[in-house]
């Protein structure tokens, strides 16, 4: 059966449960290679509809 090794101790137990520890990642961003426009990565771009080199949709102008 699959079984952690080790026990997780109170102090990493905890701070995985911490509200706060989830709020420091901050949003993300990727720059598209085709318009060069800030886009959400794995995501096609919302301007140009490009998304790793392809054409996913046609963006209105
Ligand atoms: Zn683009």
């Amino acid at each position: 059966m699959a079984n952690p090794k080790r026990k997780i101790s109170k102090s990493k137990r905890d701070k995985r449960r911490a509200p706060w520890m989830r709020r420091l990642t901050a949003p993300s961003f990727s720059e598209c290679p085709n318009c060069g426009e800030v886009k959400l990565p794995h995501h096609a771009c919302p301007k140009c509809g490009y998304y790793k080199g392809q054409k996913i949709f046609e963006a209105e102008e």
